[in-house]
């Protein structure tokens, strides 16, 4: 069975796009810890991180610095921290976390409660930052 973010990468499920190529599809956290708090996925349906060959891993992780990039520009702060758990949705994926301190990568803090307002803008600034 497909996973939720499978779903949302072939637009079954909506989601706040915020970047995409070939490989990679990037949107914002529905549960965000901070404005901009993104995930980054690979096309490919693998569960465990450390499962993507070599070739998927390292693409991902190139495709998250770009995305980084612009989540940074978008999104005052002084860096954008990176998580990765795993814990809930089988599908591997890397958090991207706008932070102002170390606190703030805690995935355990109180969600933010953003309207669709505000998590279109967010999506559509760090777009306007984004180059492929
Ligand atoms: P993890 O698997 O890394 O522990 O957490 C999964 C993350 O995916 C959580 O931060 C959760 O808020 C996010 N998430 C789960 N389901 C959805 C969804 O349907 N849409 C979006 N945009 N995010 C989701």
């Amino acid at each position: 069975m497909a996973t939720i973010f499978s779903k949302i990468i072939a637009g079954e499920i909506p989601s706040y796009k915020v970047a995409e190529d070939e490989r990679f599809f990037a949107f914002l956290d529905i549960n965000p810890v901070a404005k901009g708090h993104t995930l980054v996925v690979p096309k490919q349906e693998t569960d465990y991180l450390f499962d993507l060959d070599d070739e998927w891993l390292s693409g991902l992780a190139l495709f998250s610095k770009k995305v980084a990039l612009a989540v940074k520009k978008a999104v005052p702060c002084k860096r954008v921290g990176v998580l990765v758990m795993g814990l809930e949705v089988p599908h591997a994926h890397v958090h991207l976390i706008p932070m102002q301190n170390e606190g703030d990568l805690n995935p355990a803090k109180p969600k933010l409660s953003l309207t669709q307002e505000e998590f279109k803008k967010i999506a559509g600034d760090i777009q306007s930052f984004f180059i492929p």
